[in-house]
């Protein structure tokens, strides 16, 4: 199905049920206004000289707009291209450029960033960029209030590409995934699948909309379940959060685990009744135990599920599913989605290791994507003659099918023809006393091809942990060759814009 046919069908089932609620300006939509609204826009865009095939660029923080222009554009037919608004002008130029957004919605301004200001920064000099249209302005009433000129949309299928979304670049520079209508609407509805969701459902999503977790996870998992989609703040707030689920009497709430981490340190938490909750999603990165203990139990949400998955796989590949007990939710990222395929295998020889051995997870099916965009190279290397997408993350697949993520490949460091997973050793150096934060590398050596450097933020910047103090720590505790040889003192890491540590940028700094 496109998603345009897939909202259709949501409004004839639940016309008068809730679609999107925008607490912020206090605006909501039943599924009927939803679809009278994404239709107006969607002749808008076609009266703008939008149409099949253009590539439309949204700049913005969350709000009713952002999911407006998402379905008005899937609705034409054109390409969205969602751009982080951790961005600054020079990452948008690039994003512009590399795609060719002909048009682009932005917010006007969040908290001390004026997107306007950038965009007529980068405007000059890009002619292909015909035009600017900002949430809350008065451009957006002049665009809203066009119609289609006779226009309508140009026959569709489902296989066509409705979204480009650059990944975090976490190990080099973003890759714009480009996605179909089957790819991501498909991953929405199967997710949505494993937590039984219906049009009783209510998800609060403070995740941001430019990245698939919001988008996918949350827009098109409402959609395709006639669900609802409460939008608590522009940007994460804890308080904000938690206070949405309370008066919107949210069953399902999204995050990752520092948002839940946030949410349950608020000193008023224990005031917020959070007694509708059922279920919820934590995806993007490992969750400490403790962590998810308290989730379960003060937060309500038995139910709560582990995604698994990148940009380029529409994203979710593997999920916890609603009776797994705690182990399986903090020790694995859950099992293969229906109709989706994942194996681990030896990056050298591509062939399958056995269970309970580490290799690089592939996965295949449904959600892989189209490709990178305008970078059939980049494709090659990552998608192979089989369809098989080559993750780089490293896994142990357990005995009973469910996937254990151990690191990255790239960050893998092979001293001395031993391999070592820089994510052992830190959660090891996590013990120490006196560091607050550790990033283990790896960095060139000549006696063993590679050696190990332990990247570390100290509790107190007067007395940070040195090299021997880590030896100590490590010595009869950690095999002799995972013992860091080096060490840094930093005050902060590198980070990407959606809050992944730079590791390839600490092995350039301090590599020679
Ligand atoms: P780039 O590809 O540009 O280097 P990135 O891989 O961080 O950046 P994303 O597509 O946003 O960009 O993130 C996908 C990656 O996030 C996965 O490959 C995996 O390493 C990590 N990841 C996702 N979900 C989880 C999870 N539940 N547990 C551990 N790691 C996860
Ligand atoms: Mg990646």
């Amino acid at each position: 199905d496109t998603i345009g046919a897939n909202l259709d069908r949501a409004v004839a089932a639940f016309p008068g049920r809730e679609a999107l609620v925008d607490l912020p300006t206090g605006r909501r939509w039943t599924y009927a206004e939803f679809g009278a609204e994404v239709d107006r826009l969607a002749g808008a865009l076609l009266g703008s000289g939008v149409g099949k095939g253009d590539r439309v660029g949204i700049w913005a923080v969350n709000c009713a707009e952002w999911v407006l222009v998402q379905y008005a554009t899937a609705r034409v037919g054109a390409v969205m291209v969602t751009i982080n608004p951790a961005y600054r002008a020079h990452e948008l130029a690039y994003v512009l450029d590399q795609s060719g957004v002909s048009m682009l919605f932005a917010s006007l301004t969040h908290k001390g960033s004026d997107y306007r200001a950038m965009v007529e920064e980068v405007r000059g000099g890009r002619p292909g960029l015909r035009e600017a249209v900002y949430f809350g302005d008065a451009s957006w009433d002049a665009f809203a209030s066009r119609d289609a000129g006779g226009l309508v949309p140009e026959p569709l299928s489902a296989d066509e590409p409705v979204n480009i979304q650059y990944t975090s670049g976490t190990t080099g520079f973003p890759k714009g995934a480009t996605l179909s209508h089957h790819n991501i609407l498909n991953n929405g509805y199967f997710v949505g699948e494993m937590i039984a969701y219906t049009e009783e459902d209510r998800i609060c999503v403070p995740v941001p909309f430019y990245h698939c977790f919001g988008m996918v996870m949350g827009n098109l998992a409402a959609t395709s379940h006639g669900a609802c989609v409460v939008v608590p703040a522009a940007s994460f707030d804890p308080a904000a959060t938690l206070r949405a689920v309370q008066e919107e009497r949210c069953t399902s709430l999204y995050g990752v685990p520092t948002m839940f981490i946030a949410e349950l340190n608020l000193p008023d938490f224990a005031s917020y009744d959070l007694s509708t909750l059922r279920t919820g999603i934590m995806a993007g990165s490992p969750c400490p135990e403790e962590v998810m203990k308290r989730v379960v139990a003060e937060m309500n949400m038995a139910e709560v599920s582990i995604c698994y998955g990148m940009t380029e796989t529409s994203p979710v590949s593997t999920q916890t599913r609603r009776d797994d007990d705690l182990e399986r939710r903090t020790g694995t990222v859950g099992r293969v989605l229906p109709h989706v395929e994942v194996k681990v295998v030896d990056p050298a020889t591509g062939l399958t290791v056995p269970r309970g051995a580490a290799g690089e997870l592939c996965t295949r099916g449904y959600g892989v994507m189209l490709g990178y965009w305008d970078e059939p190279e980049k494709t090659a290397e990552v998608v192979d003659a089989g369809r098989w997408m080559h993750t780089g993350d490293l896994a142990v697949m357990r005995d009973d099918g469910y996937v254990r993520i151990v690191g990255r490949i790239k960050d893998m460091i092979i001293r001395g023809g031993e391999n070592v997973y820089p994510r052992e050793i830190e959660e090891f150096l996590y013990g120490h006393p006196k560091i607050a934060d550790v990033q283990v590398v790896g960095v060139s050596d000549a006696r063993y091809g590679e050696e190990i450097l332990a990247c570390v933020i100290p509790r107190d910047p007067a007395d940070p942990p040195t090299l021997d103090d880590l030896t100590a720590f490590c010595r009869d505790r950690l095999a002799h060759y995972k013992v860091p040889r080096r060490l840094e003192v930093l005050a902060e890491f590198p980070m990407t814009v959606s809050g992944k540590v730079r590791k390839v940028e600490l092995r350039e700094r301090y590599g020679d």
